[in-house]
This record gives C-alpha cells, structure tokens and sequence, in this order.
C-alpha cells in the first residue's frame, strides 16, 4: 500500500491496486514527484463529461493546494461535484528501439475543498512561493497581498495515492563495444 503515512490504503471497489506490481513507484517515489513536479493535470467530472487542466501545485502533507482566478469553469464543476484525479508524471524517457517510454508518475485522488479562511489561503500562498519563486520571497509577500482578493485557492485533500514507474534502462557508455 503506497500511501501517504495517515491515508487510507490505495485498494477500493472503485479504485483497484496498480495493476503491474512490477511497476510500483514507492512511496518515496511518489512524495519527490508530488513535491517536485512543476505541474499535474486536474481532472474533475464535469455534467458535460471528464475535464482535465494542467495546473501548478504544492503539496503540504496530505494536502495539495492550488491558485487559481475566482471564476471560471473549473470552479463551476467543482461546486457541483468535488470529487477529482490529480496525476504528476515525473521524468519520461522514449525508447524507440524497444518501442516504450519509461516513466514515473503518480495519481491522488480526493476532494477538493473552496472558500478557505484568509489565514490559509496566505499559508498556501506562501507555499507557493516557496516552491516556484524561492529566491523571491519578500517580493512575493508584496504580490500575494496585492492580488489576495482576486486569488482563489483550492485545497485537494488526498484520500488515496497510487504510484507507478518503468525503469529507465542504464544508459550505455559512449564508447561501448
Ligand atoms: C504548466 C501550466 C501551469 C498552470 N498553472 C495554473 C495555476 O497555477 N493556476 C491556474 O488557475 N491556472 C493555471 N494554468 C492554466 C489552467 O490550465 C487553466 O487554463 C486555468 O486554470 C483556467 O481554468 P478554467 O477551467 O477556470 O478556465 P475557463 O477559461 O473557464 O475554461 C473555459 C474553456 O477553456 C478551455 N481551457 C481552459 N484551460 C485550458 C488549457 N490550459 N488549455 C486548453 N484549453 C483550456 C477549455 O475548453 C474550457 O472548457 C496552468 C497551465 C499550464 C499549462
């Protein structure tokens, strides 16, 4: 079970166990991917059928926060049903000869949780920054608070995480007979 240390274990009706064992990205795995990746795809169950954005992050544990404008569609789906797939895939590697793409990425799944208090959504803010723009923290301070009332922040509380990798095979050395 490659979850998160207090979230429930991957295995579900609904949510079945990565198929290939073989490929399982560890839990270690998975937090480098979720703390480091520049951005995941959101994907969320809109009336009109699945919608998926590109959309940059930052992970504080369990949690997954998000920025975004205050309107837009995504915002309108997720009043409706909040219920939503995140997927960060880390470094990718295209092997033509053996016709295959190595890869490590990584799916969490959860709710998404709006209308946050001030407090936390500076605290998101600032994790943000952190992570994107660390060498411009102080500045930083002065843009979250000029643009904090038309920021909205999005917190994707993670209920189950499935990791999956296929090894990048040992490069060759140059001259290698
Ligand atoms: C690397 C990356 C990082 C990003 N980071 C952020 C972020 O941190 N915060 C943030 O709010 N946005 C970010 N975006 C933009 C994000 O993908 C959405 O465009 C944005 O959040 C608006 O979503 P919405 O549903 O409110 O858009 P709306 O404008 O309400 O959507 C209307 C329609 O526009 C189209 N559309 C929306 N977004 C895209 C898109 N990205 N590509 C193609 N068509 C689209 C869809 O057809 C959609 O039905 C990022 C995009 C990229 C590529």
């Amino acid at each position: 079970m490659n979850n998160p240390a207090g979230t429930p274990p991957a295995s579900h009706p609904h949510h079945p166990d990565v198929r290939r064992q073989d490929r399982l990205l560890d839990a270690a795995g998975q937090e480098r991917l979720l703390d480091t990746g520049e951005y995941g795809c959101l994907s969320m169950n809109s009336e009109a059928g699945g919608y998926g954005i590109p959309i940059s992050f930052v992970r504080d544990g369990a949690r997954i926060y998000f920025h975004c404008a205050p309107v837009g569609r995504k915002l309108d789906i997720l009043a409706r049903d909040s219920r939503v797939s995140f997927c960060v895939v880390g470094k990718t590697q295209v092997i033509p000869h053996q016709f295959t793409t190595a890869y490590e990425s990584v799916i969490v799944f959860g709710r998404v949780a709006t209308g946050l208090p001030d407090e936390e959504r500076r605290a998101a803010l600032r994790l943000l920054v952190a992570k994107y723009c660390p060498e411009y923290k102080e500045l930083g301070e002065t843009y979250m608070e000029k643009s904090f009332h038309r920021t909205a922040i999005l917190r994707l509380d993670i209920e189950r995480q499935t990791g999956k990798a296929k090894q990048m095979p040992p490069r060759k050395p140059p001259f290698a007979g």
